[in-house]
């Protein structure tokens, strides 16, 4: 007997009811769901009341998924079940620090990820072919044992290896999770490491080679600026909330009343939340955009070079290193006097990147005129083919106007955020030294002997030993969805012969679920227990949070600490795992550790119940990036051979020299303007497929968590954004349906025509869960059907908003 989940859903979802419609073992399940129909199929919102007359309660909780904030959640509860969620408290909301940490609706809307019909209920074994979605209902007993059984046999067959823990960030837990599988996959020998994220590969990878340690400053410092100019940095889309930088942002803008310039090609909710003037630039030109200032920099006088010297090798030929041929330098590459023969004049500048050149001139002038420029790149703009030398590129400028190390200014990177520190679950260690770039593990399935360090960027070894044989995905979507090539990567999946076993966790049938043998539902963070701080983009503002279940978890859901706790039994290693603690002991553990060093807190018997236990600021001394460098840099010097700022790295030099690159990819010394494949210089290529394609964020989804949630897909629909003149070319109007294509597949969403967006340049919101029609299009509109698997040179990244494609109304 075989059931759709829809036919499982359940209109009322009082827990009595969900429980008396839930499914008996042994009964197939396939994996169909309304929420992966195309566009917005808006559901009958369920009951959720309680029962009539019952008391409301108040429960704590936070939102865990991976936006870059963290905010905590006022849950309140009636009769066992989430009625509504609020922001929790605040001491003075006038005051940054003690300001109320105010979630956006992604958070508001959590309860209805924990009442979603996509919900994952009891373990599940596949019964059909992989990825077809057919499984059947497990014992808890059953999937720890098939788990533990699979490991053994496959450890012992390929060796340590083979086992691969893939990339995800759908929870942040500290102690369960992440920690707790590595800590699992560690006991049993360790497995194959990765390297980069999905979200910063190339500037991870590239900024060492110029500025040693990732330094930034605090946004807080925008304060002190008189202009602040962004590259691509989009947080009212992003992390909107009192939790994370944009706060923190707003309130400085408040003060500094700073000119704020954004450069993106898309007009985003940032340009107007900011008061900002917005520069529609091309994608993948921004390295071109910082060569056309510099010109205008060098022509008009506007650089002290003596200090520029003082700070920097390899701006101009008195500090090349020993090693650089002649004409080497960033200045001889600007005036047209390096191999390319070609002056970066604005003109030049304004050509590639769709910028008027009285604009770049002025822009020039603008930076070098400032008192205090803040500049700073988001993720987008490294996002790309040739993603290093943009990234680089945008990190020169502080470095050249003498924007770095005093108030008001930053480093050209991704503001500073300070962390809370609360302690994690140790992962203990992983003998396996063997690391791949994160978005090179289909091809260490498909084609494991590629992978080389010179060619694919493989650390710590010659070559594979063999290919990945077991996946574990965890949390997370990049299985499928959030991976490139949907399609290909689906057939490098679907392929038993190629990796053995595919376990996943989660607590919703994702499409990268669907590819399970195994398959384990995961409590929600609102059914969970843990102790978290704040995340990576929170800004200066830190802080711990105690999170609790605020329902009893609901099925047969799990914390993760609990199914690695039973997997390692099998395996005969539960006391190495455990060490005797239960995962709420080890909350009690972390906390008291933290409590150690502050003494202040309440005990634990007062906190758990607190939600938002400890909030702070961090001082002025750690706000200012380089500081120190700047007041003395031969005693302070930065983390580079030189000791400065490296414009030409001789580091980079090498690798080029040694590295296997295609006839179409560059590693440079300096940071040149490198075209990229499948951008609007690629003449050939554009014949086909004439336009630019982006992603970017939407304010309804963090990636492609919180996607099943109608009601937000409702409020914030999926739209593929083109400009008027592009539109018109092609007879499309806005609500139109249209196709998107390129020869990687074709996918299908509604249009907004709007001036947003800078012509010959869509761009399509990312996260959208993929589905396929009978003839291979896909109606979901996940943008990584038409993504490519190919990465970049030096950081072998993910070049997501790297593509070309046309579009038709349909
Ligand atoms: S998605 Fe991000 S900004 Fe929104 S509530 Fe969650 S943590 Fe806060």
């Amino acid at each position: 007997m075989s059931k759709t989940i829809d036919d499982l859903l359940v209109r009322d979802i009082s827990r009595r009811s969900l429980l008396k419609n839930s499914v008996k073992t042994g009964v197939a399940i396939t994996a169909v769901s309304s929420a992966t129909l195309p566009f917005v199929s808006v559901q009958a919102e369920p009951t959720v009341t309680g029962t009539p007359g019952a008391t409301e309660t108040v429960r704590h909780s936070a939102c865990l998924v991976n936006c870059g904030s963290r905010c905590a959640l006022k849950v309140i509860v009636k009769d066992d079940t989430i009625v509504r969620i609020e922001p929790e408290d605040c001491k003075n909301d006038d005051v940054f620090g003690e300001h109320q940490i105010r979630p956006c609706l992604r958070g508001r809307a959590s309860r209805w990820r924990v009442y979603s019909p996509d919900r994952l209920k009891y373990p599940l074994q596949r019964v059909g072919k992989r990825g077809e979605g057919k499984f059947k209902r497990i014992s808890w007993q059953e999937a720890s044992s098939i788990i533990a059984k699979e490991l053994t046999r496959i450890t012992e067959k390929y060796g340590n290896e083979s086992i691969y823990y893939n990339y995800q960030s759908g929870a942040y837990y500290h102690t369960q999770g992440t920690n707790a599988w590595k800590r699992l996959l560690n006991l049993n020998g360790g497995f194959l490491k990765y390297y980069n994220t999905y979200s910063t590969a190339q500037i991870s990878v590239a900024t060492p080679y110029t500025q040693g340690d990732y330094v930034a400053s605090h946004f807080d410092q925008v304060k002190n600026s008189d202009l602040v100019v962004f590259f691509g940095m989009n947080l009212s889309e992003t992390r909107m909330s009192g939790g994370g930088q944009v706060e923190e942002l707003r309130r400085a803008l408040e003060q500094s009343q700073a000119k704020v310039i954004i450069i993106d090609p898309r007009y985003t909710d940032s340009v107007i939340g900011e008061h900002a003037e917005w520069l529609a630039i091309k994608p993948t030109t921004d390295g071109a955009l910082v060569a056309g200032i510099v010109h205008t920099l060098i022509n008009e006088n506007l650089l002290d070079e003596a200090m520029i010297n003082r700070y920097c090798v390899g701006f101009d030929s008195q500090t090349l290193p020993e090693s650089a041929p002649a004409n080497a330098g960033y200045k001889d590459y600007i005036l047209g006097l390096g191999d390319d023969k070609t002056e970066k004049t604005p003109e030049w500048a304004a050509k590639v990147t769709g910028l008027p050149a009285v604009r770049i001139r002025q822009l020039a002038r603008e930076i070098a005129n400032a008192k205090a420029c803040y500049i700073a790149q988001g993720w987008g703009p490294q996002r790309h083919a040739n993603g290093e030398q943009t990234v680089r590129a945008i990190q020169l400028l502080p470095s050249l106007t003498g924007h770095f190390g005093r108030p008001g200014t930053n480093t050209g990177n991704w503001p500073y955020a300070t962390s809370y520190g609360v302690p994690k679950l140790p992962e203990g260690t992983n003998p396996i030294k063997t690391a791949i770039p994160c978005y090179l593990w289909t091809t260490a399935i498909d084609a494991p002997e590629t992978i080389t360090p010179t060619k694919l960027g493989l650390r710590d070894a010659d070559k594979l030993k063999t290919g990945i044989k077991f996946m574990l995905n965890q949390a997370g979507n990049a299985l499928l969805n959030q991976h490139g090539d949907v399609n290909r990567t689906k057939e490098i999946l679907a392929d038993e012969s190629k990796c053995e076993f595919i376990m996943v966790i989660d607590n919703h049938m994702t499409p990268s679920a669907r590819f399970a043998d195994i398959l384990l539902p995961e409590t929600s963070y609102l059914e969970a227990n843990d102790l978290v701080d704040n995340s990576y983009a929170s800004g200066s503002h830190n802080y711990m949070i105690a999170i609790q279940p605020v329902v009893t978890p609901m099925w047969e859901v799990r914390s993760t600490y609990d199914m690695c706790a039973d997997i390692a039994e099998n395996l005969g290693k539960r006391q190495e795992f455990t060490q005797g603690l239960t995962q709420m002991q080890w909350i009690e553990k972390n906390y008291a550790e933290v409590k150690s060093k502050r003494t202040y807190l309440p005990e634990w018997s007062v906190a758990k119940d607190m939600g938002v236990i400890d909030q702070q600021i961090a001082t002025e001394k750690q706000s200012i990036a380089l500081a120190d460098f700047r007041r003395d840099p031969d005693a302070n010097p930065i983390k580079t051979p030189s000791g400065k700022v490296e414009i030409y790295s001789a580091r980079l030099a090498d690798i080029a020299s040694k590295w296997e690159l295609d006839s179409d990819e560059k590693i440079t010394a300096i940071p040149e303007f490198c075209p990229s494949w499948e951008s609007h210089l690629d003449t050939k290529a554009l014949e086909k497929y004439p336009l630019q394609m982006i992603g970017f964020h939407t304010k309804g989804r963090t990636h492609s968590t919180y996607h099943p949630i109608a009601q937000l897909r409702e409020a914030v629909p999926d739209e593929i954004w083109i400009n008027p003149i592009d539109a018109a070319a092609r007879g499309i109007e806005s609500r139109d349906r249209i196709q998107v294509r390129n020869d990687r597949g074709i996918i299908e969403i509604h249009a907004k025509v709007t001036n947003r967006i800078a012509p010959g340049v869509v761009a399509v919101p990312q996260g959208a869960w993929t589905q396929s029609n009978n003839e291979g299009v896909d109606i979901g509109g996940c943008i990584n059907t038409l993504t490519t698997l190919r990465t970049s040179p030096l950081a072998k990244g993910n070049p997501q908003h790297t593509n070309l494609v046309e579009i038709k109304r349909i």
